[in-house]
């Protein structure tokens, strides 16, 4: 049979005109009888049964019951108004109770008539009734047929134009007595029978009018499933493609730098996951493939010394290393620790951010580029304006979720516009002559970054290894999507000794407490931090402003130097007072989330988070990871207004109660949802998710990851024949997802 081309209007379906399916496009963005069909009701209720009146309780879910009104009252006046209609099924009255649409039920409603009535059981002054139930002619129901009645989203328009969910009901059970033949399959046969999965056209069917709670599951699973396999399958294409074409330098090696360190500089044995992972980067690079890998540890699990170990292993083989933090303080941070844990060694470590000028940056640039500087630490700003390196062979981005989804996308961008420039350069040096030209790729390359090799053809690049680190505890789930195509190593053990950070939760009518705790610490020679939400006073959300409260702070603590960081604040002024904080001359530091990042001052013990309930669960995470940084006991006070929603209170609690990171990232991604997760608020419009939900649906992900993995494995390039359905979809849809795939 010919299939239906799902591409057809909806204008084509009885009882759409121009007006409805203007409004439907406007407000589902539903133009044709596909997006119809993928339209999905958002809950099914159980119609199969009718009940008894005495069979009723107040705490059943929605219920039908067929009977007949007897009589009608109204009582009350304005908000109180009410019409109450006396229900009787044969045996029973029920009170059945309408307070708006009044003179629009008077009207329509017939006195002893057949009703369905189908409502929500309630108590009221000790008498069960039901409020506002949907009422349906038993005839143009057909008793026997009832099952599963699918509940469709409309909006506020949508409603006023007299367009509910019932009547989105009539379009789909329209369109599917329409379709003549099967909807074509979207999966091969063989991954259907391989996973027990639903034909599409069974699932698409049952999705909106399944007859069994458990018909419809299946169907959800196999249309979840299938969103969700598409995604992995275009990101792993592009990983399995990026492995091929890139190939990595091979650091077969683990030579004196290494060695030296881990023999004489070592200050304290490292943890088994800090081995572990050390352990999977070098396989990583010595593969000769490139690494591109992601770090997650939680704030304080000694990834920085991780970083320098891998490092070693870049020198060890000939080669130098970088490593890029997010700010300024970070970088100087890092160089610091990296010149202490190295001092001794024959290294040469530099540093290089906006601030070094003049003669030392010509210095530290001819270092790089003839290859006497081993380490370089800076930020991104000058990694990206023309560095070159003699030989660069590790690239490392720390607090990698700092930047922007868009920011990282950049970065690539610019890493591969540099290397096509520098490509272009050495090709253009020669342009007359071709052997020539390859001659003289293959002299500059042995004193370049990579080596250029001619096979089949294709000029392959070798790209110096990347690692990219970052504290937001991603759920695995969610980092296999948003990072698919990286490897991920997890260090998920703190070093020994922590003691975890005690976190109190306390209401803003209380300040004499905190006040007294802060004095506390503080006169025990420690210091501070008090963290505000917002710079600019907000009367809206009635917000203190960082300023303000500085004043009015240091009449407080009269006693104690207190700084000041704000965003707002030019660089070098944040620098200094960070400084200052950093070195013990001020002992309370009022901020903005601007310390989020890895800035490390173990003799700070006190984290007063105000107006935590403007927080996310990351951020006040990241906020805590501040503080707990020596071996004292230390404290987060999460300072908020008494009146909470419940959904602020769980998040309050859960910082209460662990201070494991991948926990609350899994408690934020089920409170939230993935698209509200720090770093990946489009994701989920990027992948357009209609039923698969990348939190809940971990296990899915999972399986889909594994099947896309399975299927690209046996078949590369998708040229077997019962590939061609995935070939086609691939083809058609790759560019959508490039941007996704790239961010890394
Ligand atoms: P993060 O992962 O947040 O970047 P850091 O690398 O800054 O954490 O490490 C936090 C602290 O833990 C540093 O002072 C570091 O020296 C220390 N550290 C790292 N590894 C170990 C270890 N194996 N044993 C004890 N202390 C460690
Ligand atoms: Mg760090």
């Amino acid at each position: 049979m010919y299939p239906d081309d799902l591409n057809t209007s909806i204008t084509y379906l009885p009882g759409i005109g121009p007006a409805r399916a203007k409004m439907l496009e406007a407000e589902l963005g539903i133009r044709t009888w596909h997006d119809l069909l993928y339209t999905f009701p958002y809950k099914h209720i159980d119609r199969s049964r009718l009940y008894k009146i005495r069979e009723l309780t107040a705490d059943m879910p929605f219920v039908q019951v067929l009977g007949q009104f007897l009589s009608f009252e109204e009582a009350g006046e304005g908000r109180k108004h009410r019409l109450t209609g006396h229900f009787w099924d044969g045996e029973m009255f029920l009170d059945v109770t309408w307070f708006q649409g009044i003179s629009y039920i008077k009207k329509s409603v017939k006195i002893r008539k057949d009703y369905i009535l189908f409502g929500r059981p309630s108590v009221y002054g000790g008498r069960l009734q039901v409020n506002h139930p949907d009422l349906d002619n038993p005839e143009s129901m057909s008793l026997g047929a009832m099952k599963m009645q699918p509940y469709y989203t409309t909006t506020e328009r949508m409603k006023k134009a007299g367009m509910t969910s019932r009547t989105m009901e009539r379009f789909t059970s329209t369109l599917f007595s329409r379709l003549t033949s099967e909807l074509p399959e979207t999966l091969p046969q063989y991954l259907i029978d391989r996973l027990h999965l639903m034909p599409l056209d069974h699932a698409l069917r049952a999705a909106h009018y399944p007859t069994t709670a458990d018909e419809l599951a299946s169907a959800t699973m196999r249309l979840k499933f299938e969103e969700l396999f598409f995604i992995q399958l275009i990101i792993m294409s592009y990983a399995k493609r990026r492995q091929q074409e890139r190939v990595g330098l091979k650091f077969s090696r683990i030579g004196d730098a290494f060695n030296t360190f881990f023999r004489d500089h070592l200050p304290f044995p490292l943890t088994e996951a800090q081995k572990r992972v050390i352990r999977e980067m070098h396989a990583d690079m010595k593969s000769g493939r490139q690494m591109n890998r992601l770090l997650q540890g939680d704030v304080g699990s000694g990834k920085t010394l991780v970083a320098l170990m891998v490092m070693l292993i870049a020198i060890d083989n000939g080669c130098q290393a970088c490593i890029m933090a997010p700010t300024e303080i970070l970088a100087e941070q890092h160089l610091k620790t990296f010149q202490n844990f190295l001092r001794d060694m024959p290294l040469r470590i530099e540093l290089l951010t906006g601030n070094v000028k003049g003669r030392r940056r010509q210095d530290i640039l001819q270092g790089l580029s003839d290859g006497t500087v081993d380490i370089l630490i800076g930020t991104h700003a000058v990694i990206e304006d023309g560095v070159r390196f003699h030989h660069l062979g590790l690239a490392i981005i720390d607090e990698q979720h700092r930047f922007g989804v868009a920011q990282r996308a950049k970065l690539q961008e610019r890493h591969q516009d540099l290397t096509i420039s520098q490509f272009d350069n050495l090709t253009n040096e020669k342009p007359s002559d071709n052997e020539n030209v390859k001659l003289s790729n293959r002299e500059i390359v042995k004193s370049s970054n990579r080596e250029i090799v001619q096979s089949s053809n294709r000029e392959i690049v070798q790209f110096p290894h990347i690692l990219v680190m970052t504290a937001t505890p991603i759920p695995r789930t969610l980092a296999m999507t948003l990072y698919g195509d990286l490897d991920v190593s997890v260090i998920d053990e703190l070093p020994p000794g922590r003691k975890p950070v005690r976190t109190l939760h306390i209401f803003d009518n209380q300040p004499e407490q905190l006040r007294r705790g802060i004095e506390r610490e503080i006169d025990a020679g420690h210091q501070a931090y008090i963290v505000y939400p917002l710079v600019k006073e907000s009367e809206k959300l009635d917000l203190k402003n960082v300023e303000d409260e500085y004043v009015r702070l240091r009449s407080v603590f009269p006693r104690y130097r207190i700084g000041m960081v704000h965003g707002q604040m030019k660089p070098a002024e944040k620098d200094e007072q960070m400084q200052r904080f950093v070195s013990g001359e001020t002992q309370i530091l009022v901020c903005t989330t601007v310390i989020e990042v890895g800035v490390n001052v173990p003799n700070a013990s006190v984290m007063v988070i105000q107006n935590a309930e403007r927080f996310g669960l990351a951020q006040l995470h990241q906020l805590r990871g501040r503080v707990g940084r020596g071996a004292e006991q230390s404290y987060c006070i999460l300072v908020s207004s008494p009146k909470l929603s419940a959904e602020t209170r769980k998040r309050l609690q859960i910082m209460t109660e662990t201070t494991d990171g991948f926990e609350i990232a899994e408690a934020d991604l089920k409170l939230r949802g993935p698209g509200d997760l720090e770093g990946t608020q489009q994701s989920g419009v990027a992948f357009n998710l209609r039923l698969a939900n990348l939190g809940r649906d971990g296990q899915l992900v999972g399986l889909a990851r594994d099947t896309a993995d399975f299927v690209l494995s046996a078949d590369p390039e998708l040229q077997a024949p019962q590939n061609s359905l995935l070939l086609r979809y691939l083809t058609k849809h790759r560019d959508d997802y490039r941007d996704w795939s790239q961010i890394s």
